[in-house]
């Protein structure tokens, strides 16, 4: 058989985008990785083994779905464009082990797929050169379903991966970081330089892993915790009574039940969201739901 030449190659991407007459689409998000060191860097940064079920979102032309493929027990692949999935039925040919879905990430129900691929309760490692358009929508998606997950390993914008352990009260602190801190712990593996692309992004990118952390103070609804955190940072400039008056309402009733929440809490009102912890959100939540305000 002849020798396959590796999908991330400069030379073997532009020949296959010739081929298809396809360009890169920036609505998609779409840069290619042509660079072998980086994708190997990826592969072995999440570990993959021939025990492991891997997911990668956004396959592109394949060049990572490839590397998963030689080193993982199976790979399921989620694409939004109709015409990368027809490139990658060719690329992908020599791989047994793969399957693409043609869907867009974000509507997928990704426990209840995993579970009729891989069986129920199987453990995956998430691994992507993200779009970086929805980099933070999908970060979240994932932390906040019932996946077992042993690692995640994405490329993204640096810009994005500075917000994943962002320090209290800097820019980058926010709804992102305190994701991140309820369920993960956050390291950088590599930086990216744009030349490993096609096209070239006018960022810089890194090779961020996650791995799975569980939360010190645990909460029976993480969504309503983080629906409190997400109002209080709705307008960042704005203190966080401010913010709530705004998302529960200005009635006299309501300022009262406030009060009292940040009192319990031990919050003062004039405070910043960008000031607080996730173990003060955590408290201020608690206090809230006893309050009634989280139903
Ligand atoms: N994995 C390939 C690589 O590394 O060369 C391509 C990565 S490219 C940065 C992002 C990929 O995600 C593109 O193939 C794009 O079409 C796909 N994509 C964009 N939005 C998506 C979505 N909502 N759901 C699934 N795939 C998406």
């Amino acid at each position: 058989m002849a020798q396959t030449i590796d999908i991330a190659n400069p030379t073997r991407t532009q020949a296959i985008l010739n081929e298809y007459g396809l360009r890169a689409k920036k609505k998609f998000g779409q840069n290619f990785l042509t660079d072998l060191n980086v994708l190997h860097n990826i592969v072995e940064t999440a570990e993959i083994t021939a025990e492991d079920y891997v997911i990668e979102i956004g396959p592109g032309i394949g060049a990572l779905t490839e590397q998963l493929a030689r080193s993982a027990k199976k790979v399921l692949a989620f694409e939004i464009d109709s015409q990368m999935v027809e490139v990658l039925a060719d690329t992908l040919k020599p791989y047994d082990n793969v399957k693409v879905i043609e869907n867009d990430v974000l509507k997928v129900d990704l426990a209840k797929v995993i579970s009729e691929e891989f069986g129920d309760n199987a453990h995956v490692k998430i691994v992507a050169n993200l779009p970086y358009y929805i980099t933070t929508p999908i970060l979240i998606q994932l932390l906040r379903s019932n996946i077992n997950w042993d690692n995640i390993v994405v490329m993204m914008q640096r810009e994005v991966a500075d917000r994943l352990n962002a320090a209290v009260g800097t820019k980058s602190y926010g709804v992102l970081t305190l994701t991140i801190q309820y369920f993960a712990q956050a390291t950088l593996a590599v930086k990216v330089p744009a030349s490993s692309f096609n096209p070239s992004p006018n960022v810089d990118s890194a090779v961020v892993k996650l791995t799975p952390l569980k939360p010190t103070t645990v909460v029976e609804n993480v969504g309503k915790l983080f629906g409190v955190i997400k109002g209080s940072f709705s307008h960042r400039r704005k203190s966080l009574w401010n913010n709530m008056l705004q998302t529960y309402g200005k009635d006299a009733g309501t300022k009262e039940q406030l009060t009292v929440a940040l009192k319990s809490a031990q919050i003062d009102p004039a405070i910043r969201a960008e000031r607080l912890n996730l173990e003060q959100f955590t408290q201020l939540y608690l206090a809230l739901r006893d309050q009634n305000l989280t139903q």
